[in-house]
């Protein structure tokens, strides 16, 4: 799946907001801590005014950094995976909140179980779920050292503190693989809703540099003078797509004072915005791009520029068009000064539904 499955749309919202939500309809929360991908917080902030802390290394590391974000005595810690909550699962575990130092839900197994292909007793078994709560300052300690663990409770426990176990729900599945998908109920199906972006750049031509368009090099012409390579069509498409997905713009996310991106080909730019755009929920649907030049003349290199950006973008021909046109000999552009160009990019929801 090019989605993570935080960003799995459930009508407008993604994975991670549809849990959180459900959580606030149970309980009343002082704060709400989401710890995430430090490269999506900015993304995050269009969605909720919740507490978002950068992740880390391990779950370990990244529980660490969500606890050291509040001063509350007690937090519930949730797996977003865990995405539909069982309202009297949640009661179930806060109504234990005074009387012990973490309570985790747990279900019992009811299949015949074998280890190693061993037989063992299925009423000795139970499978701990999330949501856990715990006493903040005392799972803090829990997960000092270095020993990972791989829920709340276990390393509650292994700490010796008081842990105890609530009857959990088997709603409450937990989403690892895309074919799980078809299990949840409760997942609405994304919003079949387009969106539009709209960008536009422009680079004055610099001599002797190469010239570079849609990723393709033209020969005979003059560069353009800007910190990357001077792409200005990729420049254009990509703040189209980021308008779409109301992520921001290119210089948000490559600032020209990073000196990594000084003479970039920007084609690495493109690859990552479509690595990036994918991976928070979208499709591209099709891109239109206007190039307003004099020159270089575009007749014979808007089809390789169309069968570059098909490369790029992993959209079909038939869902590209590149256009060119002049400016009539007004204004920089007629004058040869340098070349504009005008993008439209449209995306949807990838929709788990179907695909
Ligand atoms: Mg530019």
């Amino acid at each position: 799946m090019p989605v993570k499955k935080q960003w799995i749309r459930c009508g407008d919202e993604p994975l991670w907001l549809f849990a959180a939500k459900q959580f606030e309809r149970v309980c009343l929360f002082d704060r709400v801590v989401v710890v995430a991908d430090e490269r999506e917080i900015p993304y995050m902030r269009n969605f909720a005014d919740y507490t978002f802390v950068p992740g880390g290394k391990e779950r370990q590391d990244s529980l660490k950094n969500g606890l050291n974000a509040t001063d509350s005595k007690y937090v519930l810690t949730a797996d977003v995976a865990r995405c539909c909550i069982d309202a009297e699962c949640v009661k179930r575990v806060v109504d234990l909140a005074f009387e012990y130092d973490c309570i985790a839900p747990v279900i019992e197994v009811v299949d015949t179980t074998l280890l190693n292909d061993e037989w063992i007793d299925r009423q000795q078994v139970r499978l701990v779920q999330t949501p856990q709560l715990s006493n903040r300052e005392l799972l803090l300690s829990a997960i000092e050292g270095d020993k990972l663990h791989t829920d709340d409770s276990t390393a509650m426990k292994s700490a010796g503190y008081r842990v105890t176990y609530v009857e959990g729900s088997k709603t409450q599945i937990k989403l690892t693989k895309k074919s799980d998908l078809s299990l949840f109920g409760c997942l609405i199906p994304p919003l079949s809703e387009q969106f539009t972006g709209i960008g536009f750049d422009t680079h004055s031509f610099e001599e002797g540099k190469p010239c570079v368009l849609g990723g393709v090099s033209i020969e005979g012409c003059d560069g353009f003078r800007a910190h990357s390579d001077g792409d200005v069509l990729l420049h254009s498409l990509i703040d189209a797509i980021l308008g779409a997905a109301a992520i921001g713009d290119i210089g948000e996310l490559f600032p020209d004072s990073d000196m990594r991106y000084s003479g970039i080909d920007s084609k690495h730019l493109f690859e990552e915005v479509f690595r990036f755009v994918s991976s928070v929920g979208f499709e591209l649907v099709n891109l239109d791009i206007t190039v307003i030049a004099e020159k270089p003349r575009l007749k014979n290199i808007k089809k390789d520029i169309q069968k570059n950006l098909s490369i790029l973008s992993s959209l079909p021909l038939h869902r590209i068009c590149v256009k060119a046109t002049t400016a009539e000999k007004m204004g920089f552009v007629g004058r040869g000064e340098g070349v504009a160009v005008l993008s439209v990019a449209n995306l949807k929801f990838y929709n788990w539904k179907e695909s």
